[in-house]
């Protein structure tokens, strides 16, 4: 049942599992729990719609390179599911069996032992069970790249698909304008007792469970954590650890433009990195996609036909009749857009600062930072690309001097992608969370999100974040049954 905390406070005395967050790892979570019998409150901060109360808590300040993370991430029921674009790809076994250059190590558990959970993820954003994730066109001759594989969800809005299940999955109590503001950490049992929840009005209560997960999206799982003075004063959490470290986006790199030969199919044209290519330069996987402009604000040879025929239709009076003109996509003239792996970096980061929000919790500053690692990642893709280009008579490729110069400034947007605050480790030296995505030093704390990945691929983060999401769902089911057995 779906209730409004800020009018009924009917909360049960204890839960067994607590979720903070409904977007898409969280109501997963929710539903899965709920169906196999546990009883689960799902606690969400915003309404059923977009409410700038609720937008406003995600204020941060950034300090690096500008994220948009106010604008990007949605605070309400459904979370940024109500407006992501539908893009799945999944992991690949090379993205866990390739550790990332540097002191950090890559996954600690083996591609599969997520592998098994793709079909559940692929039901939970609509795509047709055993569809295969296909190459949408035939790629390069070189050994460097190869045609990309993607499916597109419709794209599925969490809230609307399950509305009736949050309503009426017996065992699933959901409580929106619910806001999470601190973690109780008790020392002594090395158990989380608690959190609090606060509605708009500043009301807080506490809620006990035994199992809490922080579903709340990357940048706050880590802004929970750090938040929480009982976490800090048992030395789980330190500010100058690893939680809200590592933070991750990929990279949307304005690569350049290319002019494409005449005759050739204009559809655009996507690539993804061999594994070949990224273990011999030690560089990050990408995503490439070469798609021709279609409107005449381009340069060069299409701009200069557009031009021509829309003053020649202009001075003939038939400029209605030849307006397809100005939407027309004609071989010509096209950019080169990114999806590149950022590896993970202690310097990239989300930090508390002393302002607190309207509800009492510390803001965050975003300090997105890339790495040498990383410059070398955009030059080697961009540089290679061209050349396979020319190679292959395909066309002329021109790139921004940032990708070949590292000593000019990047030209580059966020996918909106945040991965890694709470990375996962095989031991707390190098994460927040261990295998099972249970926060180091603590019981019965977990993190669910992409806030988890150890490295972001060059993949869309949330079908996979599902993935763990039905994983994390069947973990703690059987652990809460062999604790049941136990006790009985
Ligand atoms: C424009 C755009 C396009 C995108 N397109 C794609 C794509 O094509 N493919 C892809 O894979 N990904 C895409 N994404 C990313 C995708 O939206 C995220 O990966 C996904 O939504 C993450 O799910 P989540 O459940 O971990 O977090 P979120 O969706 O962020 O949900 C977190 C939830 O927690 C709630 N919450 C936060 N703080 C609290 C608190 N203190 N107390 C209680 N509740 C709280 C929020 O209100 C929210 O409902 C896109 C993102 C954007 C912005």
């Amino acid at each position: 049942m779906i209730t409004d905390f800020q009018e009924h406070k009917t909360l049960r005395d204890s839960y067994d599992v607590c979720i903070i967050g409904a977007g898409p790892a969280g109501i997963t979570l929710g539903l899965r729990l709920a169906a196999a019998g546990w009883s689960v409150l799902l606690a969400e901060g915003g309404g059923h719609d977009y409410a700038p109360r609720s937008q406003e808590l995600y204020a941060c300040t950034s300090s690096g390179l500008q994220l948009y993370a106010e604008q990007t991430r949605l605070r309400y029921l459904g979370g940024t599911s109500n407006h992501w674009a539908g893009r799945c790809r999944p992991f690949t076994p090379s993205d866990f069996s390739i550790a990332p250059p540097g002191d950090l190590p890559g996954w600690p558990i083996a591609y599969a032992e997520i592998a098994r959970y793709l079909p559940a993820a692929m039901d939970i954003v609509d795509l047709p069970a055993g569809a295969d994730f296909h190459a949408i066109n035939t790629g390069l001759d070189g050994d460097e790249f190869e045609p990309d594989r993607f499916l597109l969800s419709t794209p599925t809005r969490f809230a609307q698909k399950y509305a009736t299940a949050l309503e009426q999955t017996p065992g699933l109590d959901v409580f929106i304008n619910c806001n999470c503001v601190d973690l109780e950490f008790d020392p002594a049992s090395g158990r989380l007792a608690a959190v609090l929840l606060s509605d708009y009005a500043g009301n807080r209560q506490r809620q006990v469970a035994r199992q809490f997960i922080l579903a709340a999206g990357a940048i706050e799982n880590a802004r929970q954590l750090l938040n929480s003075t009982s976490l800090a004063a048992a030395g789980v959490i330190s500010k100058d650890g690893l939680v809200g470290r590592c933070f991750m986006e990929h990279l949307n790199i304005d690569m350049g433009t290319f002019i494409l030969k005449s005759g050739l199919d204009p559809d655009p044209r996507e690539y993804y990195t061999t594994d070949a290519f990224i273990e011999h330069f030690k560089i990050g996987k990408g995503n490439v996609r070469a798609a021709l402009l279609a409107d005449v604000q381009t340069y060069g040879r299409t701009a200069e036909v557009k031009y021509f025929l829309e003053t020649l239709a202009c001075d003939m009076g038939v400029a209605s009749k030849v307006a397809f003109v100005a939407s027309f996509s004609c071989p010509g003239d096209g950019i080169i857009s990114t999806m590149i792996e950022q590896f993970p970096s202690l310097h990239s980061r989300i930090s508390l600062l002393d302002e607190k929000d309207a509800l009492g919790v510390a803001k965050v500053n975003v300090n997105w930072v890339l790495d040498e690692q990383d410059r070398h990642t955009i030059k080697c893709i961009g540089t290679e690309l061209a050349t396979q280009w020319a190679k292959q008579n395909l066309g002329f490729v021109k790139l921004n001097d940032f990708v070949y110069d590292t000593s000019v400034p990047l030209r580059l947007s966020p996918h909106a992608h945040h991965m890694g605050t709470t990375r996962m480790a095989a031991d707390a030296r190098h994460g927040v969370v261990d295998r099972d995505c249970k926060v180091f030093g603590t019981d019965n704390l977990y993190a669910a999100g992409s806030s988890i990945f150890a490295t972001g691929g060059a993949s869309n983060p949330t079908m996979p974040l599902l993935q763990f999401a039905v994983r994390l769902a069947e973990h703690l089911d059987a652990r809460m049954s062999a604790q049941r057995s136990a006790a009985a």
